[in-house]
């Protein structure tokens, strides 16, 4: 069972956390609407979205997913906030608390922003994202497609291409898939590539051609270059990027005949990804954004349940 009163990061999920969320989110994801709303297991429970970054899908996901589960949701903007009269993050973080904040779902530029608020607040913080570090929500509404899409994950070639250096998706992927046992490839520039990718998993490697990374591939996941996290220039220009890493109708003709195309989004068309094939019938790239929602709500169900299990027995 889930024990996690925050979650932080697929590096701290065993597999049997990640099949609980897979397997609850399938549950929430087939249930009729009106069943939905009657379970109301967050009724009364307050959920606030507290995002540092901009962000389209994660936090509109999070809103639904929160109040489809009964929950109130309050979302706290930064840039409208007392952050910018220079209160910190833990003030933030403490003042919602003292609010009655159940969870507090936050996205931070900084890596480890997320488990550092938890060790000092008693809300469930659930990471939407820290800096170039995890995006574990992400990874878990990718595998619940793939799973759906390909009926197992252990096995899997997944090819993952682009900005791997500042790329939480990119982590947080790796380490999951690692972990069910599919086999990952990371392919990107030389300087857009960290070191040791193998640390992430046995079954975690570098690949410099997209050519050999998507060959006899079942999914092909693309990546966005990460502009706001670049320190110069990394790349040589735009076009040459997308004529050497982009995925085009030739790239994806080397995968296997039915691989799927994923993309976290927000997609930069012409760059990583031909708009042909972001739009055609091979992409899922609407279905993850439409599996985010029953994703998040299993997590929210999970550590606001493992929270009240804890203080039940502190
Ligand atoms: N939306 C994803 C993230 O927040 C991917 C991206 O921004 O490129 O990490």
């Amino acid at each position: 069972m889930w024990s996690h009163r925050h979650h932080l990061g697929i590096a701290e999920l065993s597999k049997g956390d990640i099949l609980h969320v897979l397997d609850a989110a399938e549950r929430w994801f087939a249930m009729p609407r009106d069943e939905v709303k009657n379970a109301r297991v967050l009724h009364g429970r307050t959920v606030v979205n507290l995002f540092f970054e901009s962000s389209t899908r994660t936090r509109t996901s999070f809103e639904v997913a929160g109040k489809r589960l009964g929950a109130d949701v309050v979302n706290v903007s930064p840039q409208t906030s007392s952050v910018t009269k220079g209160e910190t993050l833990l003030d933030t973080v403490k003042n919602l608390e003292a609010l009655r904040a159940d969870a507090i779902v936050m996205r931070h530029p900084a890596s480890g922003a997320a488990e550092f608020v938890s060790r000092y607040t008693r809300a469930s913080i659930v990471n939407a994202g820290d800096g170039a570090h995890e995006h574990p929500t992400q990874a878990l509404l990718d595998a619940f497609i793939m799973r759906r899409e390909k009926k197992r994950i252990e096995g899997l070639v997944v090819a993952i291409c682009g900005d791997i250096l500042h790329s939480r998706v990119a982590r947080s992927n790796a380490l999951l898939l690692g972990a069910l046992g599919a086999e990952v490839r990371l392919c990107g520039p030389r300087t857009l590539m960290p070191r040791a990718v193998e640390s992430l998993g046995p079954t975690v490697r570098a690949m410099g051609r997209i050519d050999d990374a998507v060959a006899g591939a079942d999914v092909v996941m693309m990546l966005r270059i990460q502009t706001e996290r670049l320190a110069g220039a990394m790349i040589a220009s735009t076009r040459e990027y997308a004529r050497t890493f982009g995925l085009n109708a030739r790239v994806l003709g080397l995968a296997k005949s039915d691989a799927i195309v994923m993309h976290p989004g927000p997609i930069n068309r012409g760059v990583e990804i031909d708009p042909r094939i972001a739009d055609g019938e091979r992409s899922v790239i609407l279905d993850q954004v439409e599996a985010g929602v029953a994703v998040r709500m299993a997590v929210l169900d999970a550590v606001v349940k493992a929270s009240d299990a804890q203080r039940a027995t502190a």
